[in-house]
């Protein structure tokens, strides 16, 4: 049993700090949301009045914040001094969990670890429904030894834990495989809406390319349609999930470190222009499997 600090209880943070408390874990939360607070101590963990309180006395700290200046912020302080890297003592590891830019990821390791800190970034894939039932699969970026102290606990909140390599990797297989994914939707969709204008049964359609070469996960796990997949969003009026901004914000990364690392990826450029538009149509705040309705017209 070990004393984890857990900062970020939102969608996935919640669930996943669950996980740990249900393994046995001392776990101690804090978000700047006091509701979310009070559910991790409803559900058996400590609550926490600051960010730099979880540190205290926690041999490991666990955060799941939404992007990349928060991440900053909370290891680092807003005055780059203060944060984690200053509160947490020295040989805590740090396990970054949130999707953000390598850079990033990067700059926040190097300050953590010149105070004799581990940490490793290790996002997820998986959804709201990995983080519920512990099968998260967790990318990780962070030395040998950082990840050997990682997995065990990241075995409590996930079912595929895999070391990418340094510092970083972790977020670099993250945007590469959610360019895929942004990609995939729209093309899932875009079939979809040939076979509705063709008179092809969106079943039938489901029924044969599901086990043909056109099978893909945005099809046969998060299928854009109501009726085959019926857990898949399409279901409840495409209420998230995977919100739409939450994709943009992983297209807009994948951008970004293609553009830095002089990697071309016009279909990743496409769909960061596709879902950047309905973002701005008011569906933001939608699950991303709606852009069929966009498609549709
Ligand atoms: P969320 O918005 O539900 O949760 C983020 C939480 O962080 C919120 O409760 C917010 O109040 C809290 N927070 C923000 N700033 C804070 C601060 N300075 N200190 C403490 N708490 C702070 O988001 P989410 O859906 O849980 O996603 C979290 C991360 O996981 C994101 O980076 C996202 O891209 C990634 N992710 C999400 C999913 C998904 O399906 N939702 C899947 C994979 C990865």
């Amino acid at each position: 049993m070990a004393r984890i600090g857990f900062i970020g209880l939102g969608n996935m943070g919640l669930p996943m700090a669950q996980n740990l408390i249900k393994a046995g874990h001392d776990v101690t939360g804090f978000d700047v949301s006091r509701p979310n607070v009070e559910k991790l101590a409803a559900a058996g963990g400590k609550a926490a009045e600051n960010a730099n309180a979880v540190a205290s006395g926690a041999e490991i700290v666990v955060t799941m914040l939404p992007a990349g200046q928060h991440v900053r912020e909370v290891y680092l302080g807003a005055d780059g001094k203060s944060g984690l890297a200053a509160s947490a003592a020295k040989g805590t590891l740090l396990i970054d969990s949130s999707t953000i830019d390598v850079e990033t990821a990067r700059a926040v390791a190097v300050a953590v670890e010149k105070k004799g800190l581990l940490m490793v970034d290790a996002p997820v894939s998986g959804g709201v429904g990995g983080a519920q039932g512990a099968t998260l699969t967790f990318m990780v970026g962070g030395s040998d030894a950082a990840f050997e102290r990682a997995k065990p606990v990241l075995e409590k909140m996930g079912k595929t834990i895999v070391h990418a390599g340094g510092a970083g990797n972790g977020q670099a297989a993250k945007i590469c495989n959610n360019m895929i994914l942004g990609i995939s939707m729209i093309a899932v969709s875009e079939a979809f809406v040939l076979a509705e204008k063709l008179g092809l049964d969106a079943q039938k359609l489901f029924d044969i390319s599901s086990k043909s070469s056109g099978q893909c996960w945005s099809m046969t796990s998060y299928c854009p349609v109501p009726g085959p997949v019926p857990t898949s969003p399409a279901n409840r009026d495409y209420q998230a999930g995977f919100t739409a901004a939450m994709m943009l914000k992983d297209l807009r990364l994948a951008q970004d470190a293609a553009k830095s690392a002089g990697a071309k990826t016009p279909l990743g450029a496409d769909a960061e222009r596709i879902y950047s538009r309905y973002a701005e149509s008011g569906e933001a705040g939608r699950d991303f499997s709606g852009i069929i309705r966009m498609v549709r017209g």
